[in-house]
């Protein structure tokens, strides 16, 4: 596939609490958070499906399910899922196609499924089918999903996934994983979410004293947000889109700010060059395997009717040593996915997400279905 380019970085006119997030690690990130074209790199599989997960919650928080008994609510929440997996997955990158037929094919489907009908099922009965209207009238309600809400000068905006107006609550849903640290129920990022969708709520007249983080398995966990912590967290946010916004007209490439927190996870690494220029093979446990060589042998193979390549590489760059490597058994249709050609010998090449199979006696990479992509320069 061929590499797509670093995008032009534009100016933020109002920032989101996620984009927000980013935007505190690294600028160029913020930049592909705030307008990146998703359509240009391939979703992860569990992306999509937390999008699914997200989807089928909306519909219970506003009272799709609300009507039907408890059976209903779960054959329903189920076909919100699937619906919105299979349009999703339709329009998916090539690549995420290429190694997967069905969006029922990819890996935990039906844990994400079961979870999301659960959780949805908990809701739905809750809920009453709102009329939708102004805010003074919604607030009368119990409550609201997906609100989109604005800071009274316009420069922060986000759609917290409920609002409980009785409890006076925040729910922000989570399909990743709880922080690494077992001890932290709720991470630093997910605190900062909450407190800044708190101001949000407190600028359009809504009380708000808590943040509810309710994770896919079941776990919920609260914070209770002062007005005073909410004010400060949104200063602190206007001064950071400020910061880019005075810096907006400058190359993506000077506006990365590569480390291994910023880069754990970006979906740019495959194409920002002052990540190749700054990875270390230190970096790898929190990075992960990226490797960008030049091919100096391809060898072709068919098993069981899958056309594979197995390329010899001098590696030049990324999160391993520099030097001789084999990459073995890459899928052609993993190659070839957006229609580019073969690999030819003296090909740059960036495998984004591989893994080791073996250091000893010669060094071999694989590949990975879930996360590898394999580019060309
Ligand atoms: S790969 Fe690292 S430096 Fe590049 S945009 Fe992402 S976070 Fe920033």
């Amino acid at each position: 596939m061929k590499l797509p380019p670093a995008p032009a970085m534009q100016g933020i006119t109002q920032l989101s609490p996620s984009v927000y997030e980013v935007l505190l690690r690294c600028r160029a990130r913020g930049a592909w958070a705030a307008h990146g074209d998703r359509t240009a790199l391939p979703l992860l599989p569990q992306a999509l499906l937390g999008t699914a997960f997200h989807a089928t919650m909306e519909a219970a928080n506003k009272g799709a399910f609300a009507s039907l008994d408890s059976d209903a609510q779960l054959v329903e929440a189920r076909r919100t899922f699937d619906d919105c997996a299979c349009r999703l997955f339709v329009r998916a990158h090539p690549l995420l196609r290429a190694k997967f037929s069905a969006a029922e094919k990819l890996p935990y489907y039906n844990l994400y499924r079961e979870r999301a009908a659960l959780e949805a099922q908990q809701y739905a009965g809750l809920q009453q089918p709102p009329e939708r209207g102004e805010l003074a009238a919604i607030k009368g309600e119990r409550s609201d999903a997906e609100l989109r809400l604005v800071s009274a000068d316009g420069l922060i905006g986000g759609r917290p996934d409920l609002i409980d107006y009785a409890a006076e609550e925040l729910v922000d849903y989570k399909t990743g994983p709880a922080p690494a640290d077992a001890l932290a129920e709720v991470s630093d990022t997910e605190v900062r979410q909450l407190t800044l969708y708190a101001h949000l709520a407190h600028e359009n007249g809504i009380r708000i004293e808590r943040g509810v983080i309710a994770r896919a398995n079941g776990v919920r966990s609260v914070i209770a947000i002062s007005r005073e912590d909410a004010t400060r967290e949104a200063h602190r946010a206007r001064a950071v889109l400020a910061d880019y916004n005075s810096r907006a007209t400058e190359a993506f490439e000077s506006a990365a700010q590569p480390s291994t927190t910023a880069c754990r996870f970006c979906p740019c690494t495959s194409f920002c060059e002052s990540f190749w220029r700054s990875a270390r093979p230190e970096w790898a446990d929190d990075c992960g395997i990226h490797v960008e060589g030049v091919t100096r042998q391809i060898e072709r193979a068919s098993i069981q009717g899958v056309e594979l390549t197995t390329i010899r590489l001098n590696v030049t760059r990324g999160t391993v040593a520099a030097g001789d490597a084999h990459v073995e058994q890459i899928p052609d249709a993993w190659i070839q996915a957006d229609g580019s050609g073969p690999l030819q010998n003296g090909d740059t090449v960036r495998i984004v997400y591989a893994r080791i199979a073996s250091e000893s006696p010669s060094r071999v990479f694989r590949v990975d279905r879930v996360a590898t992509s394999i580019w060309t320069l």
